[in-house]
C-alpha cells in the first residue's frame, strides 16, 4: 500500500508536526493541526485562500524532487494546476 504524504502546514511550511484534527462539519474538507505553530488549516480552504503561497510550496517541493504527481497529493492541488505553476 502506498503511503500518503502528508500535507504542508501552511503557517510554517513543514509536514513532520501536522495531524489530522477531523472533518469540516458542513463541507466535510479534512481539518490539520499543525503541532509546531498549534493551528489548524483545511489544504482545500487554504488553496482557494492563498494561491501564492501555493505557488511557493510547488517551487520548493520540486526542488526537492518531488514529482508533480506527488505535489498534487500533498498540496491537494489538481494535477493540471500542479504544472500550471510549474510553466
Ligand atoms: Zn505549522
Amino acid at each position: 500500500m502506498m503511503k500518503m504524504p502528508k500535507p504542508i502546514c501552511h503557517h510554517c511550511n513543514q509536514t513532520r508536526r501536522v495531524r489530522k484534527h477531523g472533518k469540516g462539519r458542513i463541507t466535510g474538507t479534512q481539518r490539520y493541526y499543525c503541532q509546531l505553530c498549534k493551528k489548524t488549516f483545511q489544504t482545500k480552504y487554504i488553496y482557494k485562500a492563498n494561491e501564492a503561497l501555493i505557488a511557493r510550496q510547488v517551487t520548493r517541493l520540486l526542488s526537492q524532487d518531488n514529482t508533480p504527481e506527488m505535489i498534487s497529493t500533498v498540496l491537494q492541488v489538481g494535477l493540471t494546476k500542479v504544472r500550471y505553476y510549474i510553466l
